[in-house]
């Protein structure tokens, strides 16, 4: 996002000397939120359990010049989130922002729906950002400090087809909610962001694994395209920043209008094609 004159929106040096927690940070939104947060001048720390997704990050780190911390996590663990946590601080001292963005999800019809395969999504998406948001929470009440959490717009809608996303991202917003009222005397700010569908290889391959799907889901959305990582990453840097220092417990939905009435769909998408077959 830039300025008419071409200058960044969120100025240069906005998270000087602060450090960034992002989990899933080495792929897709996490990625795109860890870079800018880099380049806006953070020291990041990436955690996820595949340490070897981090390493676009590291270069990203080395080519511009900020610190990444590579940490194993699965976040379905709260010993491990605990000991990843105190790794972080042992290293730089303090955590000023947490972007709980890990999480699975896969599309199947509730009736198939194995208990197993709801509970892992419940584990990574909901029990694994209360396990990193408390404990992070521990270190930023001696200074406050800003988390922002990833949800989806079937979280307040419902969806067909992922009951178990749905109702894991149901949870994060009222963990956001909650905590926001809760720990804004410790100042503590806590928001979310509620992305429509962007392109990532997790989302790409579990769902919109064809493209005649991925022509259904673009024909849903009024603003006619997908989003990009970058663009919703730059609202979670804004949400992360000094620059909305009177904004918490907000949900902010990104979603070229996906999740708005619209019985037209179909025509509206027809009109779309013609138009831009005719440019
Ligand atoms: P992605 O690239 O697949 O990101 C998921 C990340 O989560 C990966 O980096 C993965 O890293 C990490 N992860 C998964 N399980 C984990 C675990 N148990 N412990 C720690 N880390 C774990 O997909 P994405 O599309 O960028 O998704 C990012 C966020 O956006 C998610 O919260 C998703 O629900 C949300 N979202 C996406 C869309 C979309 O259209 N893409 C729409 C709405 C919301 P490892 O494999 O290394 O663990």
């Amino acid at each position: 996002m830039r300025n008419e004159d071409g200058t960044p929106w969120l100025p240069a040096g906005l998270f000087e000397g602060q450090t960034a927690f992002v989990t899933g940070g080495g792929t897709g939104l996490g990625l795109a939120v860890s870079r800018r947060l880099g380049g806006l001048g953070a020291n990041l720390v990436c955690a996820s359990r595949d340490v070897g997704h981090h390493e676009a990050l590291l270069e990203d780190g080395q080519a511009n010049g900020y610190e990444v911390l590579s940490l194993e996590l699965d976040v379905r663990e709260p010993h491990d989130v605990k000991r990843v946590v105190r790794e972080a601080v042992e290293r730089f001292g303090r955590i000023d922002v947490l972007v709980n963005n890990a999480a699975g999800n896969f599309v199947c019809p509730t009736l198939l729906l194995a208990p197993k395969g709801f509970k892992a999504v419940l584990d990574i998406a909901l029990n694994g950002v209360f396990y990193v948001t408390r404990e992070v929470g521990r270190v930023m009440r001696d200074g406050g400090g800003t988390i922002v959490n990833i949800s989806a717009p079937y979280a307040t809608t419902g969806k067909p087809g992922v009951v178990h996303s749905a109702c894991a991202k149901a949870g994060v917003e009222a963990l956001t909610k909650s905590l926001a009222a809760e720990w804004a005397s410790l100042g503590i700010r806590v928001n979310a962001v509620s992305p429509g569908p962007f392109h990532s290889r997790g989302a790409a391959d579990r769902l919109w694994p064809s493209e005649e799907i991925e022509q259904k889901i673009l024909d849903e959305i009024p603003l006619g395209r997908f989003g990009t990582a970058e663009e919703v990453g730059e609202i979670v840097c804004f949400l992360a920043s000094d620059a909305s220092p009177w904004i918490t417990g907000s949900i902010w939905l990104a979603d070229g209008g996906w999740m708005l009435p619209n019985p037209l769909v179909e025509d509206l998408a027809k009109v779309r094609r013609r138009r831009n077959a005719g440019n």
